[in-house]
Order: structure tokens, then sequence, then C-alpha cells
């Protein structure tokens, strides 16, 4: 099985801040219809100063980066999503323990604990609009995707169309130009089934979490928030986004994007 080291954590906070840069007036403008306006500002700030403290003293386990990463977190972000980002690194740091590299399991179950975090400090259910809407079934799809792999072999991970005969959506026989022959659904990480516990494994399981996580945050839009400042508005906090829970997607993500390389 491929094993995480260190490293591979530092790079995905490192590609998690990238993103969160790179959309944070997006996610700023999301908070402005439902929120405070504030939630890109302050996860750029605090993924930023988990770079560089990581940078400063890069702690020579999994474990103890992920701690670092929510110590930080807690300490920069604020309002409601620091505490709870905060929370969600450092059970999952303290679930990885000391082991100096940890496997695709112990990366999922270092998720599902985070996760656990996160609804025990915020009580927020699925539902209920906010971040746990992305990382429950994200923490769900990362666990099942390697189960499956493990248990059941190739083909048993979920993907799109595996099996299928060669034929274009419309179901017409692909033209004979098309390169991809005749699967468009296959994942990008290698063919249908790839999910094993190899690093390519990984990477397809961390490809159908990110894909959950996306899933979940695009689903919060119809969504009364029952939870945190949106929670206000109350019926007008319909037809938005919830901006933790775009800002989480992105974050999974990014840990897909590390695995991949
Ligand atoms: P604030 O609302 O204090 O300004 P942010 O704008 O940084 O904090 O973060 C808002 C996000 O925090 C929301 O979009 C939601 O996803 C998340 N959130 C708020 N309250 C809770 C809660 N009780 N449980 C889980 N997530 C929450
Ligand atoms: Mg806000
Ligand atoms: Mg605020």
């Amino acid at each position: 099985a491929r094993l995480l080291t260190s490293a591979f954590f530092g790079a995905w906070i490192e590609e998690a801040a990238r993103s969160v840069r790179a959309e944070r007036d997006e996610l700023t403008r999301l908070d402005a219809a439902i929120g405070d306006a504030d939630h890109g500002t302050n996860l750029d700030r605090g993924f930023t100063e988990a770079v560089r403290a990581l940078g400063d003293r890069r702690p020579a386990t999994p474990g103890a980066v992920l701690v670092l990463v929510g110590s930080t977190l807690i300490r920069k972000v604020g309002g409601a999503s620091g505490p709870l980002y905060g929370t969600a690194f450092r059970e999952a740091g303290k679930a990885l323990g000391e082991a100096p590299e940890v496997s695709p399991a112990d990366l999922a179950a270092a998720l599902a604990a985070g996760v656990a975090g996160v609804r025990r400090l915020g009580s927020a259910a699925e539902g209920d609009k906010t971040m746990v809407d992305a990382l429950a079934p994200a923490a769900e799809a990362l666990t099942a995707a390697l189960a499956g792999a493990v248990r059941e072999g190739p083909g048993a991970d979920g993907a799109p169309e595996a099996g299928t005969p060669a034929v274009g959506r419309d179901g017409h026989p692909s033209a004979p130009e098309d390169g991809r022959d005749g699967h468009p659904g296959a994942p990008v990480d290698g063919p249908a089934g790839a999910a094993g516990p190899d690093g390519r494994g990984l990477a397809a399981a961390l490809a159908a979490a990110a894909e959950a996580a996306r899933a979940g945050a695009e689903a919060t839009i119809p969504m009364p928030a029952r939870k945190g400042r949106a929670s206000y508005l109350g019926p007008r906090s319909v037809g938005h986004q919830d901006p933790g829970a775009t800002s989480a997607a992105l974050i999974l993500r990014a840990l897909h994007t590390v695995a991949a390389r």
C-alpha cells in the first residue's frame, strides 16, 4: 500500500492554500449573500499562516502536521469556521497518532475523526446547510471506495460506466477518431475500477471523496440554514450555496490533486 509521509500532508496544505487563495473572492461573495462577507479572507489568512508555520518547522509525522495546521487555523481564521476547521484538522491529526507514515485507510479514519469533531463542536447535522454537508459525504465516500477496493477488487469502487459497451453518451458507436474509446465517464486517474490499495487506488478513492464533497456543497443551495449566521436569515438563506461547504469541497479537491501527482 502507498504510505503517506509528512511531506504529502504538507503538500496538501500548500495546495489547499493555493486553492483558497484562488477562490477567496468567490467564497467571500457566497458569504456576503447569507453571512458577513468574510469567509474567503478568513480562510486565506489561516491557510497562508498554516503554510508559513509548516515552513518554519515541518513536523516529522503526518499527525503532527495536521495538529499544527489545526492549531494555526484556530488562532488565525476566527469566526465560526476557524474553530470548526481547526478542530477538524486537530482531531484528524490526533487520529493519525505518531506514526512516521500512514496508510490510505488511516487517512480515511482521520478524515472521519475530523468530521466527528466538527459535528461535536458545531452540533450541525447533514441538511443544516453547513460545511458538514460537504465533509460528511466525502468521509463516507473515501472509506467506502477504499473498503470496496480491498474487499471486491477492481470494478467494485462504483466508478461510472465500468463495463458499458463502447458507445457514446447518445447511444451511437463512438466515432473512430474518438481516442477515449467510448468511455467518456472514465475517471481521469485511470481506467474505471482502478481503485486498489496502491497509489492509483488512493487517487481514485480521493477523486470519489472530492466529488462527494462538491455534490454535497451544491446540494446546500436549496436548503434553509439551521446553523451559524446564515440561520438568522431563515428561509431567505434558500437559493445560495453555503460558503463553508464550498471551502470544504476545495480542501478535499486539493487532497485529490496532491494524491494524483
Ligand atoms: P462566520 O460565520 O463567523 O463569519 P465564516 O464566514 O468564516 O464564519 O464561516 C461560515 C461557515 O461556517 C458557514 O458557511 C458554515 O459552513 C460554517 N458553520 C457555521 N456554523 C456552523 C456549525 N454550527 N456547524 C458547522 N459548520 C458551521
Ligand atoms: Mg462569515
Ligand atoms: Mg465573520
